[in-house]
């Protein structure tokens, strides 16, 4: 992107009034479940909101989208989806997936065909997660802020973490250490095993 790019503050209602520069109160998010995550929390002061925002990866020209690209963290696809996992750096969870289609397509120009079947896939991740014994739940989340490729987020979260329960779970990935790469593994291998049972393949380009 070159330095050019120009900006300038997004000015609708809603921007004339958020509180920009202010520094919120956080105080009752400590308090907002039965198991407080956050003992302390302060948010930076609300940066000022500019636009037009930056191209996400492969927005512009699909052929720099790293979703589309053959990797060795697709651990299963079928003709029509896939899964990967097995990120640098690792994850604390037990589990975290990125659920995208084989087509490069963005949510609001996917074809019916490719939502159609989103459900179905939704469901046997879900499920494949769960069968980690650590495992009792799948959170998705879709955020779709750095690629332009459609892609939903699976978060396994432990069994008996109230902490972990809804949206608090991605916050609790970034600051777990990463798991041994041997159990990271292995909870990789189960969930592509258990998604392959049910048609498709595991780890295609491996
Ligand atoms: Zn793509």
């Amino acid at each position: 992107m070159s330095d050019d790019f120009e900006q300038h503050p997004a000015d609708t209602a809603w921007h004339r009034w958020a509180p920009i520069g202010q520094t919120l109160d956080a105080s009752g998010v400590p308090d907002s479940g039965p198991a407080p995550s956050i003992a302390a929390f302060e948010l930076r002061p609300l940066a000022p909101m500019l636009v037009p925002e930056k191209p996400r990866q492969g927005e512009l020209d699909p052929a720099e989208c790293g979703i589309c690209r053959p990797s060795e963290n697709t651990i299963w696809h079928d003709d029509e989806w896939q899964v990967a996992s097995g990120f640098e750096g690792g994850v604390g969870l037990p589990f975290v997936g990125a659920v995208a289609p084989r087509r490069h397509v963005r949510l609001e120009d996917a074809p019916i065909e490719v939502l159609a079947g989103l459900g179905p896939v939704l469901q046997r991740l879900s499920e494949a997660t769960k069968t980690i014994p650590a495992v009792a739940r799948c959170h998705f989340s879709r955020w779709n802020d750095g690629s332009a490729h459609l892609h939903i987020w699976a978060y396994a979260r432990p069994a008996g973490m109230m902490q972990g329960r809804g949206a608090i779970l991605p916050f609790w990935e970034q600051c777990l250490p990463a798991s041994p790469d041997e159990m990271a593994a292995e909870n990789i291998e189960t969930v592509a095993r258990v998604l392959a049972a049910g048609g498709g393949t595991a780890f295609p380009h491996r």
